[in-house]
């Protein structure tokens, strides 16, 4: 007979926890009827299997919402009742955990290669990620069907056992549920390798009398030599898992006999002294193997594990492992994540929280180990940037879009085509319109048509966010829209001219064209018609080039040209010898901004050029003899002027993905923008970012230089060309 409901009630109330039995029950009440004349393969009643993985969590001492979800995990699933019903009769949280259990369900899984695996288990965390308990009631509810996988056929238990080993397992390590993890592997182990299962089985209990004894005999010396400490340490001695055994003789090749850690004994203590005291006492009672000591208190492991590890030689010369943590750290190395809910009962924790994510992060990010274990989950630290979105195709594929981006950059980030014949989308079965933002877990599913006329409008790239969508969008009307495109772009080039008040033949504007490398003039204009440069370059080239051709034609001599210019209006918001309205130039060497001291040095050509007084050309150039002084100027900028000048900047930072965008995202928040970007990875690993960018002054650029320093990974941000 199974474990019924009203056991699982009377352990709930006779605990020392305060759980609302109230709601648990209408939970079970509302499972029991749902599933209803429903069996497992045990030939049981469904109803025994969300019981069985209530009782997992409540011995992990899980809280209300979660005992009253893992009742309800398989409704939403397996019978008609829907998450509304769910979320009106025990609240949003519980709906929330319903809902995450049964879309990591709705995830393909695929066990057929190792890398999938990695991305398999990123996928898992992903999806669950916005909520930790979920991921603990999936555990929970594998864990169950672990346990009756013996009534279900060979090839079922192969696979799901497959599946088990390669995600449920690590992920319980990685969430530091160590009793899980290790049950999950041996039961997973019994089917995939049953014959080496057995043996091993066999191995250890023909020597358990003496194993029994072994470790018997070593607590008792132990507890002679600190069984005096207040309050006297608590010593346990065991075997490790049947997997780990496994791992060492089989994986590694090493004889059963010659496994220093079959047996290990453990020491809980009261503090971290007491641990560092009695490992002390260890050491001189026993011999240490050399190289076998580790102090993970100092630096505690990536799922907060934390003990001091020793391996030492017994009088009978059989080596064994002890490991010394304090009650808090027994705790987490037991139960990992879950050890939060059993000591601060009690405790809320707020759903979708940045926090939670980030912890999940940083998990993730802080692998460093490498057992076996660890090397398949080690390429999940992979990009889970806060700042992206992780969602699925129908197949299970993760697709990581910036945060902000909708169906059209899915689509596109799928396949150009379908990107560019998508004519609606669902999200998690749903009809959802173009401008949907994407959230992490969601499960995507485009429509497309195969009508050869239809594609993307103009307005697709104001929804979409991805530079990749957008770069395809405007791909495609510029090949299928190339007419429409030539006539938008020549209105506007008209248009322009025209406000300015400037005459231009067609060669002239051809000249134009070909000296920013474009093929014909009817390039050109396809280009503006499609977007592929902005209106706001090219009114600046026509600008520059055809007013500053017709100002400075003819002129050689500086004298006749500061007379000339003195004239002119052509004002970049400087005041020339204390004439505004001056044709200049900033110098390339320095790029001087408001608020740096300036001189302006007259040139042959092209008017005045400004540089900072602090310019290394104009202090290597100023006072000597051969350089004529009267080409100097006394050059001030002008007040409340509104003019953007150009200034580099030169970051350097630690390499990592995501960092471009940041610093973007830095620059581009203050509406600030950005003429031009190279980035490179220099030869010692960081990354060298030089970014112009249009800017008031030196107060402004500093204000970004400070906020650019912030940006995770920035190790420097200064002004180019100082
Ligand atoms: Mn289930």
């Amino acid at each position: 007979m199974f474990f019924t409901f009203d056991n699982l009630l009377k352990k709930i109330k006779i605990g020392e926890k305060n759980y609302d039995a109230d709601k648990i029950t209408a939970a079970y009440d509302l499972a029991s009827s749902a599933h209803e004349g429903q069996t497992r393969s045990s030939g049981e009643p469904y109803i025994s299997h969300p019981v069985a993985v209530a009782l997992i969590l409540l011995e992990m001492c899980m809280d209300t919402d979660t005992i009253t979800a893992s009742l309800l995990h398989d409704v939403v699933e397996d019978t008609n009742i829907t998450l509304d019903v769910i979320r009106k009769k025990f609240g949003s949280d519980v709906a929330a955990l319903v809902d995450g259990v049964t879309k990591i369900g709705l995830v393909p899984l695929n066990t057929s290669k190792e890398e999938q695996n990695a991305e398999n288990i990123r996928k898992i965390l992903i999806a669950m990620s916005r909520d930790i308990r979920v991921i603990i009631i999936k555990l929970a509810d594998r864990l169950h069907n672990m346990r009756t996988l013996g009534f279900t056929d060979p090839e079922k238990q192969r696979r799901v056992s497959l599946e088990t080993m390669s995600f449920y397992a690590p992920i319980a390590h990685r969430l530091g549920i160590a009793d899980m993890k290790e049950e999950m592997e041996d039961i997973s182990l019994s089917y995939l390798d049953a014959y080496a299962f057995k043996e091993i089985e066999e191995k250890l209990k023909i020597h358990k009398r003496e194993r029994d004894e072994f470790i018997e005999k070593i607590k008792e010396r132990i507890i002679d030599r600190v069984g005096d400490m207040n309050p006297p340490p608590v010593i346990e001695g065991r075997v490790k898992g049947i997997y780990s055994i496994y791992k060492k003789v089989y994986i590694n090749g090493k004889d059963f006999e010659e496994i220093y850690d079959v047996y290990a004994v453990r020491i809980i203590v009261r503090s971290d002294i007491d641990c560092y005291n009695v490992l002390g006492i260890i050491h001189d009672m026993f011999t240490p193997i050399p190289y076998r000591f580790k102090d993970y208190i100092a630096t505690p492991k990536a799922n907060r594990y934390q003990s001091l590890h020793t391996t030492v030689l017994g009088k009978e010369g059989v080596p064994f492992e002890v490991q010394i943590r304090t009650v808090e750290m027994h705790n987490t190395a037991q139960h990992g994540v879950a050890a939060h809910w059993r000591y601060k009962a009690g405790l809320s924790l707020k759903r979708n929280t940045g926090e939670r994510f980030d912890w999940i992060r940083r998990i993730l990010e802080q692998q460093q180990e490498s057992d076996d274990v660890e090397q398949i989950a080690e390429s999940i630290k992979v990009d889970l940037a806060p700042d992206e979105v992780h969602v699925f195709t129908p197949q299970g594929d993760v697709k990581s879009l910036p945060e902000g981006s909708t169906v059209i950059d899915f689509a596109y980030s799928i396949h150009t085509h379908i990107g560019n014949k998508m004519t609606g989308a669902r999200v998690s079965g749903r009809m959802v319109k173009f401008d949907y933002v994407l959230k992490t877990g969601d499960i995507v599913e485009i429509m497309t048509t195969n009508s050869a006329d239809y594609g993307p409008n103009p307005d697709w790239l104001n929804i979409a966010k991805s530079g990749e969508a957008k770069a395809k969008i405007r791909n495609w009307l510029k090949r299928e829209r190339r007419d429409e495109n030539i006539e938008a772009g020549r209105a506007f080039v008209e248009s322009e001219l025209k406000r300015d008040n400037i005459e231009v033949k067609e060669e002239e504007l051809a000249a134009l064209a070909e000296k920013h490398r474009f093929n014909s003039l009817e390039d050109f204009y396809a280009a503006i018609g499609y977007g592929g440069v902005t209106a706001t370059k090219v009114s600046f080239w026509i600008k520059e080039d055809f007013v500053r051709k017709d100002e400075t034609a003819g002129q050689t001599d500086p004298d006749a040209y500061i007379a000339e210019i003195r004239k002119k209006k052509q004002s970049r918001g400087v005041i020339v010898e204390g004439i505004e309205d001056c044709l200049v130039k900033f110098a390339q060497c320095c790029n001087p901004l408001p608020g740096d001291e300036i001189i302006g040095f007259v040139t042959r050509g092209y008017g005045v050029s400004v540089h900072k007084k602090s310019c290394v050309n104009v202090q290597g150039r100023l006072g000597k003899p051969d350089s004529g002084e009267e080409r100097w100027l006394e050059t001030k900028w002008a007040d409340g002027s509104n003019i953007l000048y150009s200034a580099t900047l030169d970051i350097i930072a630690t390499e990592r993905k995501g960092l471009i965008a940041d610093i973007t995202v830095a620059i581009a928040s203050n509406n600030i923008s950005i003429s031009g970007l190279v980035g490179r990875v220099l030869k010692n690993g960081n990354a060298s970012v030089l970014v112009t960018i249009e800017i008031a002054g030196v107060e402004q650029l500093n204000g970004i230089i400070s906020k650019l320093n912030r940006v995770q990974g920035v190790i420097s941000t200064e002004r180019a060309g100082k």
